[in-house]
């Protein structure tokens, strides 16, 4: 049976292809905008939570002598590989891989203004089949990416396939809100103000009546948990950010 997540395009009953191309159409319309909207959504947070979310993987350039690898899947445009390679300099290995071509566009020009011209591999590819070999990564990161994936189980076992024997898995993405008040105060402003914001700076309501919808059909943070573990993980956890508004989940790969 599928899982629920993919058949469902925000509120829509689609197939799990359509769903993907449909994900494909939303960042197609959303790249040139998708930073300063990001600013705006969340006025500013998603900084915040992007920057304790690298600051829990620690990260370092190398390893018993060899260069660390990293990859960040669903990179987009480049937050969170930017921010291992300020912490890292230039010692380490950092591919990004995305489903959508102008998403990676849009982050190799940003990586090039802030003059790293080489630091990056770029990679087309899906989160369910990464074009990436088998043990060959050490730390895995997917930042608001999960929850765009058609076969989130999938993902997450390959997830455990390209990672090396104590590699990490570490995902930041939308989560559900643990107090009722803030919960209500927080769907209101979901689901008037995003989309309202999404029409006027993208033109576009629709993907961002997408992304609130989303967020929803999201699987709470200990059945996240759970299908990490199930997909081979060990040492599954995670910490809530901002009340649960996002988490961070991680496992490791013995
Ligand atoms: N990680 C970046 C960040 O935190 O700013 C970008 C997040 S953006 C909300 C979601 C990204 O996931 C988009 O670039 C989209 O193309 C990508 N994406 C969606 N489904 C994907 C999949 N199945 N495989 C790889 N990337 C995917």
């Amino acid at each position: 049976m599928e899982n629920p997540e993919s058949t469902w395009f925000g509120e829509k009953n689609v197939s799990p292809e359509e769903k993907t191309n449909n994900v494909i159409g939303v960042f197609d319309s959303v790249a040139d905008r998708y930073d300063l909207m990001n600013d705006i959504m969340s006025g500013g947070i998603h900084r915040l939570w992007k920057d304790r979310f690298v600051r829990m993987i620690r990260p370092r350039a190398t390893l018993d002598g060899r260069s660390i690898d990293y990859l960040d899947v669903a990179g987009g445009t480049g937050d969170i590989a930017f921010r291992i390679r300020r912490k890292v300099g230039s010692g380490a290995n950092i591919t990004l891989c995305d489903l959508n071509d102008n998403m990676l566009i849009k982050g190799r020009s940003r990586a090039i203004d802030k003059g790293w011209f080489n630091d990056f591999n770029w990679i087309t590819g899906n989160a369910e089949s990464l074009p990436i070999p088998d043990s060959s990564i050490d730390i895995y990161t997917i930042a608001f990416g999960l929850r765009n994936v058609t076969h989130i189980d999938t993902a997450l076992k390959e997830a455990y396939r390209v990672l090396r024997p104590g590699g990490k898995f570490f995902c930041l993405e939308f989560s559900h809100v643990r107090l009722p008040m803030l919960a209500r105060a927080y769907d209101t402003y979901s689901y008037a103000f995003i989309p309202f914001m999404g029409e006027k700076i993208t033109q576009d309501r629709e993907s961002y009546q997408y992304l609130v919808e989303s967020i929803r059909k999201f699987p709470t943070q200990k059945k996240l948990m759970q299908r990490i573990k199930e997909a081979g993980f060990e040492k599954a956890s995670y910490t809530n950010f901002s009340a649960g508004i996002a988490a961070v989940h991680i496992g490791t790969k013995l």
